[in-house]
């Protein structure tokens, strides 16, 4: 058996027999639908700066930069589908073994490939919706972009007047902690952390499989590189997302 092979059917075999599974995704899952990372070399930050949260409060400027770029797909979600690794942790959502997807990304593509709302945390908000800052309130694109691109609204939450801005969280916004809670929860709920995607380099959220790993949780570390917490895992795969996680689940 090769080395990879091996370590696919390891991956299997953990899987197989843990009881509850948190799986924990970066941005390295979606770049196999084509997402750009946004911090690696080329991506969106380094031809962008980006747009701090004092900013888009403070400034209609920054507020009208914003709004562009989302709707000139600066960031490159437009069309994009869910791929293998996605379908792959669906599945394993669907089946039970799964308890809840925990993800830094925003594009909205585990909820697309089938993981119903209430089984994604999403650390850095969502980029597919829009929100009020004050009241929360949820408002969808589509409207938003063609008031926006015929004649430059910026728009305004109907129920207090609040910003509304695309629903991530910015650089120097916050982070939600109501995620941040249920994230902990379920990390010290679950006996296997699968990273998957993530070079675990950003806190907090790369406090998770430390977290899991001193409860007593396995860790399962899948990335194209190695990372500081190779070390911790029981199994480190870097190797391809989607063909790896779609053969050890048994998914197209
Ligand atoms: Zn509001």
């Amino acid at each position: 058996m090769t080395d990879d092979k091996w370590r696919i059917s390891e991956l299997r075999r953990l899987i197989e027999t843990c009881t509850r599974a948190v799986v924990f995704t970066g941005a390295g899952i979606s770049t196999e639908s084509g997402i750009p990372d946004f911090r690696s070399p080329g991506g969106v930050w380094t031809k962008y700066t980006p747009i701090l949260f004092e900013d888009f409060t403070s400034s209609e400027d920054a507020r009208r930069e914003s709004w562009r770029r989302k709707f000139d797909d600066s960031y490159g979600f437009e069309g994009a589908e869910p791929n293998r690794g996605h379908r792959a942790v669906a599945k394993l959502f669907r089946i039970g073994k799964v308890s809840a997807v925990i993800t830094q990304n925003t594009d909205g593509l585990h909820q697309k490939s089938g993981i119903p709302e209430k089984g994604i945390i999403e650390l850095h908000g969502n980029n597919t919706y829009a929100s009020c800052l004050d009241c929360c309130f949820r408002y969808e694109l589509g409207p938003i972009k063609k008031a926006f691109v015929s004649e430059g609204v910026l728009p305004i939450c109907d129920r207090c007047g609040g910003l509304v801005k695309g629903a991530t969280i910015s650089f120097g916004q916050p982070m939600p902690e109501a995620p941040m809670l249920c994230a902990q929860e379920e990390t010290m709920a679950c006996d296997l952390f699968m990273a998957i995607g993530s070079s675990l380099q950003v806190y907090p959220a790369a406090g998770f499989p430390q977290t899991a790993v001193k409860n007593g949780a396995g860790l399962v570390i899948l990335n194209r590189d190695s990372t500081n917490l190779d070390s911790f895992a029981d199994i480190v795969l870097n190797m391809e997302i989607g063909s790896t996680l779609g053969d050890a689940v048994g998914v197209n």
